[in-house]
């Protein structure tokens, strides 16, 4: 992913930038960082870049010329790929964890820093996707704010963070902030370390930690700790009938929930990340079900859906005139164990296994055997970009591939006929079962009935199979 900041100090956010983590990023090639002097693209004689605003008012205004010069300049040489330009304001959107994670999927992002009294309003019109504040206070460039948004942005992408934990645990996530954190010495101006932490026992320290960070979020962030409440009910209301929900938990344990709404036993969710709803309706006769969606419809006609009742699939395909309807079974991985690898693939690089497997990195997604798969995955290059989707391979030969699908679930299994009967499968979805719960995340799998060679692989690797079905509704 690459940063491209238009400013009047490029210096400025150079020498900050390229310091430290995101520094390191750069020189490893796991990010790009440019910062573009928008003086250089006046065509005033004199250099500037200011003039007075019309109307009057204190200060000067940055010009639009020079500063659709510079971003014109800079879009005109990139290549085709998702990308915002961004303009830094105190009048923007308030930027957050979740937006952070939202623009750590894009290939380029452009920022435009103010100065002055900010940007003519024009320039503005034609090339901003975004303005984006990063508090409610006045500085006197973007410069700050750029460098704010660009440092977060840029850990979340794949492998910025040796520690891909890091994130999972921290601040934000799930909407707790994080648990205290101690180092050495034992003892400090007479305090002690709480004990737990030295006991070495992992779980009594899990426990520990998710304690303190719900206490802190209480007492620090009543707002947040209202939704980590309103989702802990939700989780209590799912793990009644825990196989089949296991798609909609997950979002919950990964953080990535938003709770649209419940009633007694009924739940509406949003995928943050994937944009997809998930719904479930344990009443039993299903009566008043679905009422939140014509809200829904309203404001997002095109909502993807996962579906708990097949009553209800139903209601909703007729009523909103969906075009595709499925119907999924689910599997989960309910132990916490991590499966056997010997015999499937080799770990750090030792012989005794038969595959490598490894994720995919991006100029990978252009080999053709990937470029085969966009119909029967088409999310698969977007997940190999987020670091999602691993390949087997056997004497550097891809012999398969498998990943985590934007709804968070396994899935893009895809071995060529050389390589089956061969446990290449087997061995990219131990590989993923055991990274996932590293990770903290439960494996699940959807998949179509009719899909039997995927149905023997699950019972083979001892995941549980839901008695209820998943519908999906799109459009296509
Ligand atoms: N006159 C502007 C207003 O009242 O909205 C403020 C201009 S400010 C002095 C100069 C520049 O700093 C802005 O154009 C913007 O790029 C940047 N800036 C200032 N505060 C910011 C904030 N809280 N978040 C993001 N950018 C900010």
């Amino acid at each position: 992913m690459n940063f491209h900041i238009l400013t009047l100090f490029p210096e400025m956010v150079m020498q900050s930038l390229m310091t430290s983590i995101t520094g390191r990023a750069v020189k490893q090639n796991k990010i790009g960082i440019e910062a573009v002097n928008i003086r250089d693209y006046t065509k005033d004689k004199h250099k500037r870049v200011d003039d007075y605003p019309y109307g009057g008012g204190a200060g000067m205004l940055m010009q639009a010329q020079p500063v659709y010069d510079a971003c014109k300049s800079v879009l005109q040489r990139l290549p085709e790929g998702k990308r915002r330009v961004i303009y830094v304001s105190p009048q923007g959107v308030p930027f957050t964890q979740q937006m952070a994670q939202e623009l750590a999927e894009h290939d380029d992002l452009l920022l435009i820093c103010g100065h002055y009294e900010g940007v003519d309003e024009r320039v503005l019109e034609e090339v901003v996707t975004d303005v984006i504040s990063i508090g409610d206070y006045v500085l006197t460039g973007g410069e700050l704010a750029a460098m704010v948004i660009v440092d977060a942005v840029a850990r979340l992408v794949p492998h910025v963070l040796n520690n891909h934990q890091s994130a999972q645990t921290e601040s934000f996530h799930g909407n707790l902030l994080e648990y205290p954190q101690y180092s050495r010495p034992e003892v400090w101006h007479g305090k002690s370390v709480p004990p737990v932490l030295l006991s070495g026992n992992k779980k009594e320290i899990d426990i520990w930690q998710k304690h303190a960070a719900i206490q802190r979020t209480k007492e620090r962030r009543p707002d947040l700790y209202r939704r980590y409440s309103e989702l802990e009910e939700c989780r209590k209301i799912l793990m009644e009938k825990k196989l089949h929900h296991t798609d909609m938990t997950e979002l919950v344990n990964r953080g990535r929930a938003v709770f649209v709404f419940r009633n007694e036993k009924e739940i509406l969710l949003k995928d943050r990340e994937s944009g997809i709803y998930f719904h479930t309706d344990l009443n039993l006769k299903g009566e008043g079900s679905a009422s939140e969606f014509d809200a829904l419809f309203t404001q997002n006609p095109q909502a993807p859906l996962r579906l708990h009742q097949q009553h209800i699939a139903e209601m909703l395909q007729e009523k909103y005139a969906y075009s595709t309807k499925a119907c999924y079974r689910q599997m989960v991985y309910t132990r916490r164990e991590k499966l056997p690898v010997s015999g499937l693939y080799s770990i750090n690089g030792k012989t005794d296994g038969r595959y490598e497997v490894r994720p995919l990195d991006a100029k990978e997604a252009c080999l053709p055997e990937i470029c085969g798969l966009k119909d029967e995955f088409p999310e698969m290059e977007k997940q190999i970009k987020k670091g999602c989707v691993y390949g087997c391979f056997l004497e550097g030969k891809l012999a398969g591939t498998m990943g985590i699908c934007s709804d968070g679930s396994m899935g893009m299994l895809f071995v060529p006929e050389k390589y089956r009967r061969n446990k290449a499968a087997a061995a990219l979805e131990t590989y993923l079962i055991n990274h996932m719960l590293e990770q903290g995340m439960v494996p699940f799998i959807q998949f179509m009935e009719k899909d039997s060679a995927v149905f023997a692989l699950q019972e083979k690797l001892g995941l549980s199979q839901a008695k209820e079905r998943v519908f999906w509704l799109e459009r296509e």
